[in-house]
């Protein structure tokens, strides 16, 4: 089973970087979780964001952000709609589950119906 967080949606925000200060790098990203197994692929409702500078290519944490950058992410937080959750079963999913109704209903007629 792997885990992967995808990029959902991007922000270019016009805050200074803290780290280098300049106003034209932040980007905030948000991510969805995303779980992918040999049955099935899922998209979670796990949202997490990310601040990063591409000027400095620094990565801002929380303890880093200044009122105004605390502001902007609470903002763009509410405007984010995260996908909907889901699953999609993969071609192995249905080969077992087509199999399991076939033999069930195979033993549902021997059942019922003995020679
Ligand atoms: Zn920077």
């Amino acid at each position: 089973m792997s885990e992967k967080h995808i990029t959902v949606k991007e922000v270019t925000l016009n805050n200074n970087c803290p780290e280098c200060y300049n106003n034209k790098g932040l980007i905030l990203s948000f991510q969805q979780q995303f779980i992918e197994t040999r049955f099935y692929k899922s998209i979670t409702a796990k949202v997490n964001h990310k601040l990063a500078c591409k000027v400095c290519n620094t990565t801002i944490y929380p303890v880093q952000w200044n009122e105004d950058i605390e502001r902007v992410v609470a903002y763009q937080e509410k405007a984010f709609t995260p996908k909907n959750p889901s699953t999609y079963l993969k071609k192995i999913s249905w080969v077992i589950i087509i199999i399991v109704l076939v033999l069930a209903l195979s033993l549902t007629i021997l059942v019922f119906y003995p020679k």
